[in-house]
């Protein structure tokens, strides 16, 4: 039953949204705002109407089913239009310098590939290409045919199939090998690396059951085998899922990919190993944790091991499908496969950054296998060098020792020693400014830059900095600074 105070209170709903819609600006005033007319100057009318429209109709429309009131001020309008407008007339996704020290930042787009990779990519975008025509007899030829024979030499693996991502390989493979029937797989690898991968999900869509097997901590061959002797008929395959973002510590124990594929061998079961990073070197020389590689995992007996193009292979996005020829084989034929198969311009990327390993120059071409064994005291040196330039300027910074990470959901917990500019609070104050100013100045100048706040001072990792961007990130610095 309605009382007179629930009437009161719609009633003041009513006129505060009343009140909200008429303090709305008009589309006009906002054309004639300054700031936007120099942004819309470029643009025929009807796009620039159509802009503003569409952002003062979100408004209206978010007032009337109780949105934030805050944000339906005349200001906030006209902050949200200047913001819509800009990313109609200038490139997003510009180059930014990445200072935080995270190798693979997902939000900063993972890899950043090789300069051969790059223009690979470029030119197979630009021109035609032979993506599937055989030149030598002018018939039809496979799109996969040079990115599976790079993958073959390097990982000893038959055959090979690149999709958009590895989460697309993922779905592929389980509803080609397993939809309709059950996958095992150990409890504590039903993950969820990010992004809204989650293992179990990405099994229920792909059409197959989960069967999970062993506690959190520990499982053995023997919980597989066990798994698959209740419903020999009901199962497709075993599935290994490398956990990329966490690890279990302490009382553990892991079945190794050799014992699956020897059991899988022995019932007539696929192992599907899904390694995330795919290094295709070892990690261990650069002091960090032995990640497994994927040759490891084909020579260890999987029948397919899936990975990621643009995590530690530091390659353009990509899922790649590497394993058994008539396995592949049938992946390739199911018709996700379609729906998901890599571009020229990704595949052509993929030739390139692979081609490194083959010729082994990894360490010296691929910018994340750089970063990664760039050792400690060159790291120092880089960052004492833009120490001395801004004490030139009578800027004061210091030079701290701090750890990098790999990121991209790699090696968890392992870090890499570094030493990174130090900007810390006092030295800041003395000028005005904060660690979460100077941050917020380096991200929005140009180039953005981007750093990371520990403590009371804003760190700037040279690690993840190309050498040829220190003088934009010093010029960066001292406009800021000076
Ligand atoms: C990162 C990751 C994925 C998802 O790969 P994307 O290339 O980001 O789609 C899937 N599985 C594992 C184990 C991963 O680490």
């Amino acid at each position: 039953m309605a009382t007179a105070s629930d009437e009161r209170d719609d009633d003041d709903d009513l006129t505060g949204t009343r009140a909200a819609l008429r303090g709305l600006p008009g589309v006009g005033t906002l054309l004639a705002d300054p700031e936007i007319r120099a942004l819309t100057a470029g643009l025929p009318r009807e796009y620039a109407t159509r802009a503003v429209g569409a952002e003062v109709a979100a408004t209206r429309a978010s007032i009337l089913v109780g949105g934030d009131p805050g944000a339906a001020t005349a200001g906030a309008v006209r902050e949200r239009v200047l913001a819509r407008l800009r990313l109609l007339t200038a490139p997003r996704l510009r180059p930014v310098i990445n200072a935080t020290g995270v190798v693979l930042h997902t939000n900063l787009g993972r890899a950043p590939v090789s300069r051969a990779t790059a223009e690979a990519m470029a030119a197979a975008s630009r021109h035609y290409t032979p993506l599937e025509l055989d030149l030598a007899t002018g018939e039809r030829g496979g799109r996969m045919a040079e990115v599976a024979a790079l993958l073959a030499a390097l990982t000893g693996c038959e055959a090979a199939l690149a999709v958009n991502n590895n989460a697309a390989a993922t779905t592929l493979v389980l509803a080609a090998l397993a939809a309709g029937r059950g996958v095992i797989l150990a409890r504590g690898e039903a993950v969820e690396i990010g992004g809204g991968f989650r293992v179990p999900d990405v099994m229920r869509e792909s059409g197959a059951a989960l069967v999970e097997v062993g506690t959190t901590n520990r499982t053995y061959a023997r919980d597989y085998e066990a798994a698959l002797d209740r419903d020999p008929a009901g199962t497709a395959a075993l599935l290994k899922v490398h956990s990329s973002n966490f690890r279990i510590v302490g009382f553990t124990h892991e079945t190794t990919v050799a014992e699956l594929a020897d059991l899988g061998h022995r019932r007539g079961l696929p192992t599907i190993n899904d390694l995330g990073s795919g290094a295709l070197r070892d990690t261990a020389p650069f002091g960090l944790a032995h990640e497994p590689t994927v040759g490891d995992s084909v020579r260890d007996g999987a029948t397919v091991t899936l990975f990621s193009g643009d995590k530690l292979l530091g390659g353009p996005q990509a899922g790649l499908i590497v394993g058994e020829r008539q396995t592949i084989a049938r992946i390739a034929r199911h018709p996700l496969a379609r729906a998901v198969r890599a571009d020229k311009s990704c595949l052509a990327g993929l030739a390139a950054t692979l081609r490194h390993y083959l010729h082994g120059e990894e360490l010296t071409a691929i910018p994340v296998w750089r970063m990664i064994a760039a050792p400690e005291p060159a790291l120092r040196a880089r960052a004492e060098a833009l120490q001395r330039q801004l004490a030139g300027a009578g800027i004061a910074a210091g030079v701290a020792a701090a750890r990098s990470t790999v990121g991209g959901g790699s090696l968890p917990e392992e870090t890499l020693p570094t030493a990174a500019l130090a900007l810390a609070a006092p030295d800041l104050a003395r000028r005005g400014r904060t660690p979460d100013g100077v941050a917020a100045a380096l991200r929005a100048g140009d180039p953005p830059v981007v750093g990371r706040i520990t403590g009371d001072r804003l760190l700037l990792d040279p690690r993840t900095v190309f050498p040829e961007d220190e003088p934009a990130l010093l010029a960066r610095l001292l406009a800021i600074l000076a």
